[in-house]
């Protein structure tokens, strides 16, 4: 179908997400056809006067769904600058355009649901008692026992008020200890009708610290990109603690200054109470903060307020890149690296790609932070189209843990066949001696049946893709990407030992083990059986930091971001677990987590270990971040995406069949996959596959998965456009969705 040949439009001409459901349909005139674009705003006759009005394009199609004679002709397209609607309007068209699915679910993306707040009341803790009150009743509590009240305490030193909700999330004070507080005279309750953001008190002169001369060095080379005609994304490399948030702050007060806005992004997990408390120390009532509490309405009220300028600076997860500033100066996004930033609903944007479309379109400055970046990042700046900078040393020359890597395979021989090995067990009993807290982590998130040998390490994998093969109902062992198939050997190919089999290790298992060697011991479990509600998170997180356990057991949900002073002991139970992902970043994630695990315990005044138990203590992903040595690392793994043809190096469209027969999804991949090998205009493109999904079937749905790779991207979204026709030409008479997922971040 030509573009020329389509006729009809969709227009919508209020934007808000209530009206989106249903466009008005018109006419589009001869002059305009193969011009008009989605997301494009026109004008249009509208109502029985024919009254012009102002309409944005969301569809476009060579069949009308109303009578023809019924239909009206779009006036014009409006070329005058565009407003704020417009330029949100053009983001979900990009979005639809290079992450697939239908301009309505883009725009329901980027737009905030309208509806007004209810009446709701805030409440707000503030300081009664004074100052030095505070500080004797610190000095006086049990820092054991009281850890909660103690947390409260100390934050009202450093603020005046705080609302109630951010006590509760980030500092995990439970109601008892607030009702303590307010009846010892210690804090005063006050409900208001509009949230008031946290009175901090400011320390120094407005919060500004003393950047270091690397800080200022880093602050200055992108002040001078920040100058350029088109100013490149910024990367900073800096371990955790060397101050890229000051950094980031002085950045903002410079763009702010200017009379523009920040935009910056944290991953809801890493956003700490104190992070947020420096915010408003040097920002004061202009920060406003997005989180997945906010119900519709607050969050409207929050895009609202900035569009009328009554905000400077946002700080939120990846949605937050649509708030509609008047200017954006600048966009950060903290803890670059982290999966959240993918989006899993259609469209599967990357906050990353959409935070450099933004940039660019406002001439405003992206800046990615991270102590692990993503290879996709770091191959970027290595390339030139990033510029890098980087932090060495912690701020103040804080030390990094003392890591020890414990060769599982030794202990097996020991006879030793527990889940600690004899260095974790002697340093988790010292922690018992001295009334310190530990943290046990496996991380098997998308391991489920990979199948390897206890005694010598040796892992099955496919001979054509290089990711682990997973063992499927039937005994077999799949390919998940190419649909190789092979049966699970009896012994193991490597070393002839019959320790072969899936790894079944659970948390729970974990902790029955730990109850068996260590009696007395106080054992809390975080994982997804134990935080089925939203709350169950924060409970259990707060319960911990209030001193009731000795051992948090978990999976690696328990290692982000959080830093509690008292936790001086983390153990990776058995690291390797993640590298067997069957998943092309399974090294890349594991080196991430065992990174950001060894730079975080012993944050206070004590100095703290990390335990990496593993079957391979040579693999590179390990040795280097037990060094803490990210360069070594990333020049071992890029080699390996290079030769294996993987992103950054190569781009990679994952196209994913949903039917709810069997079958179907399965023989639609196949012609897909047919058609794109036939076509000499995809020549350039390796099509993988079609293979039954990781997860074959969830919740009686079908799930095949059939792989594109290609170095250019333009050829791999219009491999998309062309499936996404097909399936415009099928629809109603099958039963098969397709999504696309543009270099996915996880296995499907
Ligand atoms: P990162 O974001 O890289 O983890 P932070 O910015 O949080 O690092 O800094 C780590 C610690 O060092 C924080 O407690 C912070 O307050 C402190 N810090 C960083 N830079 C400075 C500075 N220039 N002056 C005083 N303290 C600083
Ligand atoms: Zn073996
Ligand atoms: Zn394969």
């Amino acid at each position: 179908m030509k573009e020329t040949e389509k006729k009809y439009a969709g227009v919508i001409i209020d934007i808000s997400t209530e009206t989106l459901d249903r466009p008005f349909e018109y006419r589009i005139p001869e002059a305009l056809r193969g011009v008009l674009e989605e997301g494009m705003e026109v004008t249009i006759p509208f109502g029985k006067g024919n009254t012009e009005r102002k309409g944005y394009v969301v569809s476009i199609s060579d069949t009308a769904e109303f009578e023809e004679s019924k239909l009206k002709d779009i006036l014009r397209i409006n070329e005058k600058s565009i407003g704020l609607e417009g330029r949100t309007l053009q983001l979900a068209a990009w979005m639809r355009h290079t992450y697939g699915g239908t301009m309505i679910t883009a725009m329901r993306t980027v737009l905030p649901v309208k509806k007004k707040i209810k009446e709701s009341s805030f409440r707000t803790i503030c300081r009664e008692a004074d100052v030095a009150r505070i500080r004797e009743q610190i000095d006086s509590l049990n820092p054991v026992r009281y850890a909660g009240r103690i947390r409260l305490y100390e934050a009202l030193l450093s603020a005046e008020s705080i609302p109630e909700q951010m006590v509760k999330d980030k500092l995990q004070v439970s109601a008892s200890v607030l009702r303590t507080a307010e009846k010892d005279g210690i804090i005063r309750i006050e409900t208001t009708r509009q949230y008031r953001a946290p009175q901090a008190r400011v320390t120094q002169e407005k919060g500004e610290a003393q950047l270091s001369e690397h800080q200022w060095a880093v602050v200055n080379r992108i002040r001078q990109e920040m100058q350029e005609e088109t100013p490149r994304p910024a990367l900073i490399h800096g371990i955790t603690g060397s101050g890229k948030t000051e950094v980031y702050m002085e950045l903002i007060a410079g763009v702010i200054a200017q009379g523009k806005q920040a935009i910056v992004l944290i991953p809801e997990i890493a956003l700490t109470f104190q992070t947020l408390m420096r915010f408003y120390a040097r920002f004061g009532e202009r920060v406003s903060v997005l989180h997945s509490k906010l119900s519709d309405g607050e969050r409207f009220d929050q895009f609202e307020r900035a569009k009328n300028g009554e905000l400077d600076i946002i700080i939120g997860p990846r949605s937050a890149l649509f708030i509609p500033f008047p200017n954006p100066g600048i966009i950060i996004i903290d803890e670059e690296h982290e999966t959240s930033y993918k989006s899993e609903k259609v469209p599967k944007y990357h906050a990353r790609e959409v935070a450099e479309y933004i940039a660019a379109r406002s001439h405003a400055q992206l800046v990615l932070g991270s102590a692990t970046p993503s290879l996709e990042a770091y191959y970027r700046a290595e390339q030139g189209q990033y510029l890098l900078c980087s932090l060495k040393e912690r701020f103040g020359g804080a030390q990094l843990p003392q890591v020890h890597i414990v060769d599982l395979r030794e202990e097996l021989k020991k006879g030793n066949r527990s889940f600690f090995s004899e260095k974790l067990k002697e340093l988790l009993t010292e922690r018992m001696i001295r009334g310190e807290q530990s943290m046990l982590f496996i991380n098997r998130r998308g391991t489920a049946g990979f199948v390897s040998c206890r005694s010598c390490g040796f892992v099955v994998k496919c001979p054509h893709c290089d990711v682990s093969l997973t063992q499927h109902r039937d005994g077999k062992l799949r390919c998940h990407y190419c649909g190789h198939i092979e049966e699970t050997p009896r012994l193991c190919p490597k070393c002839g030992s019959k320790y072969i089999a899936g790894f079944r290790a659970g948390t729970e298992r974990i902790e029955e083990e730990l109850q068996k060697w260590y009696p007395s011991i106080r054992v809390m479990r975080m994982d997804a059986d134990t935080t089925k509600n939203k709350d169950d998170y924060e409970c259990i997180l707060s319960a911990f930091a209030d001193g009731e356990a000795d051992v948090l057991v978990g999976t690696q949900m328990i290692v982000k971001g959080h830093d509690f002073p008292n936790v001086t002991l983390v153990g990776a139970i058995a690291a390797d677990l993640s590298l067997h992902a069957s998943d092309y970043h399974a090294t890349e994630r594991t080196f991430q987590l065992l990174a950001q695990a060894a730079g975080r315990a012993g944050r206070g005044q004590k100095r703290g270990e990390v335990v990496i138990q593993t079957y391979m203590p040579e693999h590179y992903s390990i040795v280097h971040a037990a060094a803490h040595d990210y360069e070594a690392f990333y020049k071992e793994e890029i080699g390996f995406r290079d030769l294996a043809d993987y992103p950054p190096v190569c781009h990679m469209l994952a196209m994913q069949f949903y039917s709810s027969r069997e079958g179907t999804g399965m023989a639609r991949a196949a012609q897909v996959a047919e058609i794109l090998r036939c076509d000499k205009k995809f020549e350039a493109v390796q099509v993988i596959g079609p293979a039954e999904a990781l997860i074959g079937k969830l919740k009686d749905i079908y799930r095949v998965g059939l792989y594109l790779r290609s170095k250019d991207t333009d050829l791999l979204i219009a491999a998309k456009d062309l499936v996404e026709a097909m399936q415009e030409t099928q629809r109603g008479t099958s039963d098969v969705i397709i999504q696309f997922d543009l270099d996915p971040t996880s296995a499907f």
